[in-house]
């Protein structure tokens, strides 16, 4: 059995240590814990609790809490971590006070002081699941000049039948928070089909004249991975004011980069209905590469203008004169939205329907601003309902949903079951599974999606004859350049005569010429 006046001097010391808990106000908090773990006296003792100071992340002692919570009927077994939240929400600073410290280390040491406090707040209090994030798979692919990094997501708790049977039951509101971006979240908590938030903690900016905020990702795909949002609950859209946005986001976090979802469906990210960008600490893949070809615009002469080098369709403008390059990027967004180019495929509207919308990423490198805009269309046809310029059909199978921001710049996040199918391609590769053909052409075998591409592996690899690492890095070969063509199947403007004739042809429609 845990011992529960022994917790609570251990949370006492590590909300000391970790989350800012001044040592004026143990007391108070000792009797609030007290409370909560239904306790009527302190623990009495002497103990060394000296590790607590040492601790990386919350997990032990979150661990403990949610024992004592279930042993005690505190908190049902599914619900536990609802609890850990909820108290890790209390020992944590309130958001006013974590706004004004945010605030006062970027004043007095710089931003990435005041992002350092954030994160490591979020992270301590079990906000940001840096363990859980760990055991992703991850590996770079080295494309000739080009690079693509691949994730394989096995962060996110996926729920159990037992939770999804609780669903049915429990009496949750249909519309407060509105959804899981709104401002609302901070404190909300939560249930069994909705995120706890009362660990979170955000920070409140202003971005393009609009009251907006920022709070780390809890299951992060890269380094710091930050999310700002609008506190207004409103669509997404890319219009002039987007690229205000994201220059007021560099300008006060010139340490990370920032980009918007299109805002479409098939080619935007999984929220549409609650204007927000990605950004953070990272250097995405795209960013890496350099310019493909180069242009001059008249109109705007201290600009760097070319195309991305990069396996889908953008335009990357470099100035260190915000109102120009703002007014340039402007200029692409506007004439995006409304450029057709027939032989390419694109169209901006067919019976009424808007097909084009793009993606702006902006970041700073000292001085200078770089934003590269990817330019999206989402038209679907007979041939390809899903989506023309949507990863094809051949290629569902390592990945089928919406290829929004994060995988356009080349950071590819896949589903959780590649690990095991994966793994199990590998064992037919080095002979460890027989292969049958009929067997895998079942719609229940769990590898049937995979059918096509372990034809084609086992061709390659006379199967059988591989060793066990050959035939994993053959399979995670193959994983790797299908992620390269779906990039090339989001390009609008194909690496062909048409692509690139239709690529000046927008070109010279935002006024910029072939250098
Ligand atoms: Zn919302």
């Amino acid at each position: 059995m845990t011992d529960g006046k022994l917790l609570i001097e251990k949370l006492l010391r590590y909300a000391e240590k970790f989350l800012h808990l001044e040592s004026r106000d143990e007391i108070y908090f000792r009797n609030i814990l007290l409370r909560e773990l239904r306790l009527t006296e302190p623990f009495d003792g002497e103990v060394d609790l000296s590790y607590i100071d040492k601790l990386d992340v919350p997990d032990e002692i979150v661990a403990e809490l949610e024992e004592y919570a279930v042993e005690n009927g505190i908190a049902k077994e599914e619900e536990k971590g609802l609890f850990s939240g909820y108290i890790m929400g209390i020992l944590s600073p309130l958001p006013s006070k974590t706004n004004r410290e945010f605030y006062r280390l970027k004043e007095e040491k710089g931003i990435k002081a005041a992002c350092d406090y954030l994160y490591s707040l979020s992270v301590k209090n079990d906000y940001v699941k840096k363990t859980a994030i760990a055991k992703n798979l991850k590996w770079e692919y080295a494309d000739g000049t080009r690079i693509l990094e691949i994730t394989v997501n096995l962060s996110k708790p996926e729920k159990d039948n037992k939770d999804i049977a609780k669903l049915l039951t429990q009496k949750v509101s249909a519309n407060y928070p509105m959804c899981r971006l709104c401002k609302e979240n901070e404190g909300f908590a939560g249930n069994i089909s909705y995120p706890a938030r009362e660990n979170i903690r955000t920070i409140s900016l202003t971005m393009g004249g609009e009251k907006w905020f920022v709070q780390y990702s809890p299951y992060a795909y890269y380094n710091e991975h930050l999310i700002a949002v609008s506190e207004k609950h409103a669509p997404m859209h890319i219009k002039s004011d987007t690229v205000e946005k994201v220059l007021d986001f560099v300008d006060f976090f010139p340490n990370y980069m920032i980009g918007s979802n299109a805002a479409l469906p098939i080619v935007g990210g999984s929220i549409l209905n609650h204007e927000h960008f990605q950004g953070g600490g990272h250097l995405m893949p795209m960013h890496k590469a350099g310019i493909k070809t180069e242009y001059f615009c008249k109109d705007f002469p201290c600009i760097n203008v070319g195309i991305t080098d990069w396996y889908n369709s953008a335009i990357r403008l470099e100035s260190e004169d915000r109102k120009e390059i703002a007014a340039f990027a402007k200029r692409v967004v506007e004439k995006w939205e409304n450029f057709t180019c027939a032989p390419c495929g694109i169209f901006a509207e067919t019976d009424g329907v808007r097909h084009n919308s793009c993606s702006p990423v902006a970041r700073k490198d000292g001085k200078k601003y770089i934003i590269d805009i990817i330019v999206r269309n989402n038209i679907t046809t007979k041939e390809y309902p899903d989506g023309v310029f949507h990863a094809h059909p051949e290629y569902h199978n390592i990945k089928k949903e919406g290829i929004g921001l994060i995988e356009a710049m080349g950071l590819f996040v896949l589903p959780g079951r590649l690990k095991k199918q994966l793994a199990m391609i590998a064992d037919i590769l080095s002979g460890k599974t027989p292969y049958d053909e009929k067997a895998l052409s079942d719609k229940e075998n769990y590898l049937y999606v995979h059918r096509d591409m372990i034809r084609s592996l086992v061709v390659e690899y006379s199967c059988g004859k591989l060793t066990e690492q050959q035939a994993e890095d053959a399979v995670r070969n193959r994983v790797n350049v299908v992620c390269s063509h779906i990039l090339e199947n989001t390009a609008v403007f194909k690496d062909d005569k048409t692509g690139k004739e239709g690529f000046d042809a927008f070109m010279k429609e935002i006024g910029a010429e072939r250098k």
